[in-house]
């Protein structure tokens, strides 16, 4: 967290601070995705308090999950956001993560449901999961956490990165255009719905979502209690006239015990405080509340988050 003094100098005086400003980043995804305009909205909330918490919050866009979780290890970001699943195998080490836990890691709040979403050309063929082996998909880059979930459920129904014609690995943003100009037949993304992603692809091609499920997806769902299923609704593309089961995470704003109780509490309390203005700055937190916030956190949460939680009578 970069410490910023920040006065107001006169003109031959001594300056003296007027107060001592904390800057806080907030990493992102992709900007047509929802984690960069859900940093936005958390900044929104938290820079209109500036006058009495002193602190400014901006974001970044980045890669995604990964990124996110190894740059606050790295104390380069203070808050991130992160699907549950990428939170839960960072914090204890396992999967991508394994050797390498980031056991500072914390929960601040689950925000909004994401999930896994196959976008493919209606023209490719693929009608079902297993119908990508010998098509060209983007699964993402290495940073994201996209991939991760990918990789996971690629794996449960059988499925290599092999057994594709291409697996292609640029970020979400650029995916769209790719799909549209057929340098590829469809896309991962977990993503909260709807998303200005799938929009631009649903308005520049015919596209179809595809579903995730089956016994083999049932069953990651009784392995691991970050995964639920989920539906995207129909109504949100254009092209798609149906609803699309799929397997679904949390997206979870997290942060380092190295952040001062403070500034989470804070940040906790300005959206907490503003929930209903909060609520409104994005389609995806349609069916999210107060209470919802702490479902599905997968790691231990940070004491300042617990704080405004509690005052709000929400944590006992
Ligand atoms: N869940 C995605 C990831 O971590 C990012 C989604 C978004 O940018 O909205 O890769």
């Amino acid at each position: 967290m970069k410490s910023k003094i920040v006065g107001l100098a006169l003109a031959g005086s001594l300056a003296i601070p007027a107060f001592s400003a904390q800057f806080i980043t907030i990493g992102t995804g992709g900007v047509t995705g929802v984690y960069y305009p859900t940093g936005g909205a958390i900044c929104r909330m938290v820079n209109k308090l500036r006058k009495t918490a002193h602190i400014r919050c901006s974001v970044e866009s980045t890669g995604g999950s990964v990124y996110n979780v190894n740059t606050i290890k790295a104390g380069e970001l203070d808050f991130g956001i992160s699907q549950s699943d990428t939170a839960y195998q960072a914090y204890h080490g396992i999967g991508k993560f394994k050797g390498k836990p980031i056991k500072e890691l914390r929960s601040v709040m689950a925000i909004y449901p994401e999930l896994l979403t196959l976008v493919v050309r209606k023209d490719s063929g693929i009608k079902k999961l297993t119908d990508i082996k010998g098509k060209r998909i983007n699964i993402d880059t290495p940073g994201s956490g996209t991939r991760m979930t990918t990789e996971i459920v690629m794996h449960a129904v059988g499925l290599k990165d092999s057994d594709l014609a291409l697996a292609d690995e640029m970020k979400s943003s650029e995916a769209p255009s790719l799909l549209k100009d057929n340098k590829i037949d469809g896309y991962f993304a977990v993503f909260g719905h709807p998303t200005a992603n799938i929009k631009d692809a649903a308005n520049s091609v015919a596209i179809d979502l595809i579903p995730i499920k089956g016994p083999a997806i049932q069953k990651l769902f009784k392995k691991y209690p970050y995964y639920a299923p989920g539906v995207i609704s129909g109504a949100f593309y254009k092209g798609v006239n149906h609803d699309t089961p799929s397997i679904g995470v949390k997206a979870v704003l997290v942060t380092s015990t190295k952040i001062p109780e403070k500034v989470v509490y804070t940040v906790t309390k300005a959206i907490l405080d503003n929930f209903a203005a909060f609520k409104k700055l994005h389609p995806a937190y349609k069916t999210i509340t107060k209470k919802s916030l702490l479902d599905g956190l997968s790691i231990p949460q940070h004491p300042g988050a617990i704080k405004a939680f509690k005052e709000a009578g929400l944590l006992k």
